[in-house]
């Protein structure tokens, strides 16, 4: 491989991560939920592990609900508040959210060419009915950022019963989520999108965000031993929580240092296919993109047999959501923009993390351009 260039699908684990996860995995192996000595000190890792969790996210440690990961925090989220009320949510969240408020005969708000919420079609949906609002804090496949305080003071003047959830499973990495969604009533994230391992998350369940009352109520999906004050029932994952909180807590200390390394490699790596690349168009702006975020379409080349042909060329990048790549529709959220199936059929999202080099970027700008030449010379031969 030359190339790694697939962070928002899923990153490398963080050193630290995988220091704070061995001893659960050898030596360590109680279940918290348990009363004697071994169970103790698993409940005392995963306590420690959701106070790191809460300081890094801006919330107390009982409003902490450990998850098997972004999906299932998006699911309890949206299926949670649904026998509430009303659920709506934007026409570019993650599956994990569309397909939850699609189950419950939710309603999706649309948004501009930019890829930014409607607020005016938002005001327009809300209602006292509403028993939730779900708005990401940073898109998965064009990384554009929403205006969630916008959101929240919608949602409050409007439905002050209502909850606000917002997905920032692709945010974490990039952005202070503790203040972005300061106000937001469910914060979802994914520790593998920041250096953490699969399969662990956690939902933010928080009360004193500005809604009138105590925290919003949220029924359980998932129903057993009472874990997680009963919100979440399962034993829990302490080699994975605790694992997460090593990852968020090694990436919030270094995020501004990261961003602006990774800012530029992004820039100069997004500049320069622009440049060599002719009918390149680069999706969203820019200035409104978490710092990892490249998304590219080109004129002329279909992106599952570019992203194929990068692949065998040594470099890893997506079409679009992990979870949409494979899939012959165009992604969701490039026709909600706007974009019609064959230009939003032409993407190549190309995603930076943490440990993203120049390398990586040198490696790109040789690639992509010989890739995008190659599908553009056999289209003209078969032509
Ligand atoms: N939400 C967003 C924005 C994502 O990008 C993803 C994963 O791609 C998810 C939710 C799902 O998270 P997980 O892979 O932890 O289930």
């Amino acid at each position: 491989m030359k190339a790694y260039l697939d962070h928002a699908a899923t990153t490398p684990l963080r050193p630290e991560a995988r220091q704070a996860m061995l001893a659960w995995l050898g030596e360590s192996f109680g279940n918290p939920s348990g009363s004697h000595r071994v169970a103790r000190a698993a409940r005392d890792a995963v306590d420690e592990a959701r106070q790191v969790v809460a300081d890094c996210l801006g919330c107390d440690a009982g409003e902490v609900v450990f998850t098997a990961g972004g999906t299932e925090s998006d699911n309890l989220a949206v299926l949670g508040r649904a026998p509430h009320g009303r659920v709506l949510c934007s026409a570019i969240e993650h599956d994990a959210v569309i397909e939850s408020v699609h189950s419950v005969g939710g309603e999706q708000v649309g948004v501009d060419p930019a890829g930014v919420i409607d607020l005016d079609a938002l005001a327009g949906a809300l209602g006292p009915d509403v028993a939730l609002v779900s708005v990401m804090l940073a898109n998965n496949e064009i990384g554009v950022l929403q205006p969630l305080d916008a959101v929240c003071a919608a949602v409050r003047r409007r439905c002050p019963e209502a909850a606000v959830h917002t997905d920032a499973v692709q945010a974490v990495a990039w952005v202070d989520v503790a203040r972005l969604a300061g106000r937001a009533d469910l914060v979802s994230v994914s520790a593998h999108k920041f250096g953490g391992p699969q399969g662990v998350g956690a939902l933010v369940h928080r009360a004193g965000s500005g809604r009138k009352g105590p925290a919003p109520l949220l029924d359980p999906v998932l129903f057993g031993g009472g874990q997680e004050r009963s919100r979440r029932s399962g034993t829990h994952n302490v080699a994975g929580i605790v694992g997460m909180a090593a990852a968020m807590r090694a990436t919030v200390e270094t995020r501004a240092t990261t961003v602006a390394r990774v800012g530029d490699l992004r820039d100069r790596l997004a500049d320069g296919l622009l440049a060599r690349i002719p009918g390149a168009t680069e999706t969203g702006e820019r200035g409104a993109k978490v710092a990892g975020s490249c998304h590219l379409r080109f004129e002329g080349v279909e992106s599952e047999a570019l992203v194929l042909l990068l692949d065998s060329m040594g470099l890893c990048a997506s079409a679009g959501s992990a979870c949409a790549s494979g899939a012959t529709e165009p992604s969701h959220v490039l026709t909600a923009l706007g974009l019609d199936r064959t230009d939003a059929r032409s993407a190549l999202r190309l995603s930076l993390g943490w440990c993203s080099t120049d390398a990586d970027v040198d490696a790109a700008l040789d690639i992509v351009p010989a890739a995008v030449e190659q599908l553009r010379a056999t289209a003209r031969i078969g032509a």
